[in-house]
């Protein structure tokens, strides 16, 4: 597997690859300091008025490769989880919504209209945590299945590793990968957080019963007190293969909670969460990030049970099987990860002297910090158009 990822070993290519690099620390940075209404300051500590506040030092972009050059898909993305409520939209899941994905989908094709071989490229500023890396691994196995990239031409290159993020930023994703990867190793035990048990109809709350018994496609929900608070359908589609009925859910249940002014819906008693489909990594380790600790996955009537109500994270491939294949971290064997050890890691040290000053601000210090930049930056958009010239940044497709 090793063969296909020739252009590590290109010169120009990891010229480029330093560039991104540093301009994701300094997006993340950039994302750190924020005004006290919740505006990014500007390097004149003004705020910038058009830029709501993202989240934590966290930044990434997806680029496609061929032979040296490198195309980047997006303006590099930013952690939104506390303006969108959302607690899965990490920078890594921006750079993969959508809008940016139907661009991946268009240019890879191109190339293989070409017949150029390509690798598809994710860059973060953070080693994924395992929600993004199950995502990392559902669009690799979404690209090679739709024959757009070959088998291992997928990789991800990150700045700082769990331990740089625990030990400077205080952010534990290590611990969620720990626990993922104990649940994929002991599936049954109760000893998890976050438990998954199988449940019949006796303990199955009436009104998720009724949902479910209705449903003629996989379904989830949040449940509290036998109230059902909020539904997940499956909403994929070909540009969109995250949204799975229990991300959606997730989603649903926080942004309800959003709307009646909760700001960090994570935190909320949210309830339990039912589905009809057995739990794969990214329902687990969406759930991971909310208070969530049961999943039920419902036994529905034979006549009921049965592919049309199981939704495959992957297509043609078992969610359990799935689940042990991200549980195996970097030797996943599908999305090669790379750590890139220069990276300056700023972004994380300046993060970590906002939260000495302000100890609450746990996650996210938007609406109370109030912190001053105290070194000159130059903002990421003079990096990109080049206006010092002494970076080349590689080709930006609008
Ligand atoms: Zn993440």
């Amino acid at each position: 597997m090793a063969s296909s990822f020739a252009p590590l070993q290109n010169k120009g290519l990891l010229g480029h690859i330093a560039n991104v690099m540093s301009c994701l620390d300094d997006r993340a940075y950039y994302n750190v300091v924020h005004s006290s209404n919740g505006y990014i300051l500007d390097k004149n500590s003004r705020p910038v008025a058009d830029r709501p506040p993202g989240g934590g030092p966290f930044s990434a972009v997806m680029g496609i490769s061929s032979g040296e050059d490198l195309v980047l898909l997006s303006e590099s993305c930013v952690n939104e989880v506390l303006l969108t409520g959302i607690p899965t939209q990490h920078a890594e899941d921006r750079a993969m919504r959508p809008e940016i994905y139907e661009k991946a989908i268009t240019i890879l094709s191109d190339f293989k209209k070409a017949k150029k071989e390509v690798v598809v490229w994710g860059f973060s500023s953070a080693e994924p945590c395992p929600t993004c890396l199950t995502k990392f691994v559902i669009m690799a196995s979404d690209l090679t299945k739709r024959g757009l990239i070959k088998a291992g031409n997928f990789a991800v290159v990150y700045g700082a590793s769990y331990e740089d993020t625990l030990k400077i930023a205080g952010f534990n994703d290590q611990l969620y990968a720990k626990n993922l990867k104990n649940f994929s190793i002991y599936p049954h035990s109760q000893n998890h957080p976050l438990k998954v048990i199988q449940i019949e109809r006796p303990r199955v709350p009436d009104a998720v019963w009724k949902l479910f018994i209705k449903a003629k496609k996989p379904m989830a929900c949040i449940a509290r007190d036998g109230r059902i608070v909020a539904i997940g359908e499956d909403m994929r589609s070909p540009y969109d293969p995250f949204s799975t009925p229990e991300v959606v859910a997730i989603n649903n249940a926080c942004l309800n909670l959003r709307a009646k002014g909760i700001q960090e819906p994570w935190k909320a008693d949210l309830g339990e969460m039912y589905t009809t489909s057995p739990i794969g990594p990214l329902g687990y380790a969406s759930a991971q990030w909310t208070s969530i600790k049961y999943i039920n996955k419902v036994v529905l009537p034979i006549n009921q049970s049965g592919s049309p109500h199981i939704a495959s994270e992957v297509e043609g491939r078992q969610n359990t099987d799935l689940l042990k294949i991200v549980a195996r971290g970097k030797n996943n064997g599908v999305v090669r990860l790379v750590h890139y050890s220069k990276y300056p890691n700023e972004s994380q040290l300046l993060w970590r002297d906002v939260i000495a000053v302000h100890p609450q601000a746990i996650y996210n210090g938007s609406t109370q910090v109030r912190y001053q930049q105290t070194r000159p930056r130059t903002s990421p958009e003079e990096q990109y158009f080049g206006t010092s010239g002494t970076r080349r940044y590689p080709e930006f497709i609008r």
